[in-house]
């Protein structure tokens, strides 16, 4: 691993897209849904926690509705995958827009004890034949982790104020018009 480099190809065996679930800030909801045209509630669905192992129950981006919980996430079929994905062509559909999580698959970032960036590597046990014939430069990659960063935090709050709302039947969905104007 360098500071300025990490290697790595995607061969586009479509693993992440098919297999793994991607969890979108509202800014990638909203990036994709300009891009797009499409209703949110086309590509998202909120998973229950008995629908996703990977999420700690003390993630601040849960959404709470009458005793229940629920986290955002684009819609997946379990045999063909993310709901951009074209399988057939093996590529995303959305590539230009996809969400900043997908675009920083499968990269790990390094930092010092002292919070400082050091370089990117590789996630691994994921299921990425993580490939190493290739170099990637870090510097985009470093960029987009810190705009995600910033897209997290205004998640945070945006959900800290649903979960305080209380209402009769109040259903995940609702969070959506926080962010969008649903036609
Ligand atoms: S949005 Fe695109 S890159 Fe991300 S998982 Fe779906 S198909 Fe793959
Ligand atoms: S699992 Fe790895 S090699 Fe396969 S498509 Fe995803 S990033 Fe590329």
């Amino acid at each position: 691993m360098g500071r300025y480099t990490v290697q790595f190809s995607c061969h586009q065996c479509v693993h992440c897209c098919t297999n793994l679930v991607v969890l979108p800030t509202p800014q990638d909801v909203i990036n994709i849904t300009k891009a797009t045209g499409l209703p949110p509630r086309q590509f998202l669905e909120f998973l229950a926690p008995e629908e996703i192992d990977e999420v700690a129950a003390s993630d601040p981006t849960w959404l709470r509705c009458n005793g229940r919980r629920y986290i955002m996430a684009l819609k997946r079929d379990t045999r063909r995958g993310c709901h951009f994905l074209d399988k057939r062509k093996k590529m995303c559909k959305i590539y230009e827009h996809r969400p900043i999580l997908c675009q920083l698959f499968p990269y790990k970032l390094q930092e010092t004890r002292n919070g400082e960036f050091r370089g990117f590597t590789l996630h691994k046990d994921t299921g990425c034949p993580l490939h190493r014939d290739d170099v990637a430069e870090t510097a985009p990659l470093y960029e987009a982790y810190l705009e995600d960063q910033e897209h997290q935090d205004d998640y945070q709050e945006l959900v800290r104020v649903f979960n305080q709302k209380r209402y009769a039947d109040k259903r995940p969905e609702d969070f959506l018009a926080m962010f969008v104007t649903e036609k």
